[in-house]
């Protein structure tokens, strides 16, 4: 990321990422990213406005999935089932919010997947979290 340049083009073109508002959120190695993209999804639940059925059901159901991410209570194969309802909402809302919705996602599985794979086999061992993840 050190090297991309910040611009619409190029993050699109070139890292399958985007903009978006250009407003940028900076997080340290300390930030448990699963969490940050539970909250964002919880921010799009709760701004959906329930005109279309993908958006309205699809934002909670990605929320309450990415809940159960967040504590690593979740089955492995269920990383392969969100990120294919990020892709039944994308692209097929009235307005943005459900594309808005599925990026965070979809980022946080293509760039991250190691980290949740390894807070559901952490979870399924039985052992503690560290407090930073908690
Ligand atoms: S995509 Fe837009 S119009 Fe459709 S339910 Fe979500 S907020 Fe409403």
């Amino acid at each position: 990321m050190k090297d991309a340049v910040m611009d619409f083009d190029y993050l699109r073109s070139e890292l399958g990422s985007g903009l978006g508002t250009a407003a940028v959120i900076v997080m340290d190695k300390q930030t448990d990213i699963i969490k940050a993209i539970w909250r964002l999804s919880k921010f799009y639940k709760h701004e959906s406005c329930g005109q279309c059925t993908p958006c309205r059901e699809g934002t909670g159901w990605m929320m309450r999935v990415m809940e159960r991410l967040v504590t690593g209570d979740a089955e492995p194969k269920e990383i392969d089932m969100l990120f294919d309802v990020t892709k039944q909402v994308e692209g097929h809302t009235i307005c943005a919010l459900g594309d808005a919705a599925a990026w965070p996602i979809q980022g946080l599985i293509r760039n991250f997947r190691d980290v949740i794979e390894e807070r559901i086999a952490h979870k399924r061992s039985g052992a503690r979290r560290p407090a930073a993840a908690r």
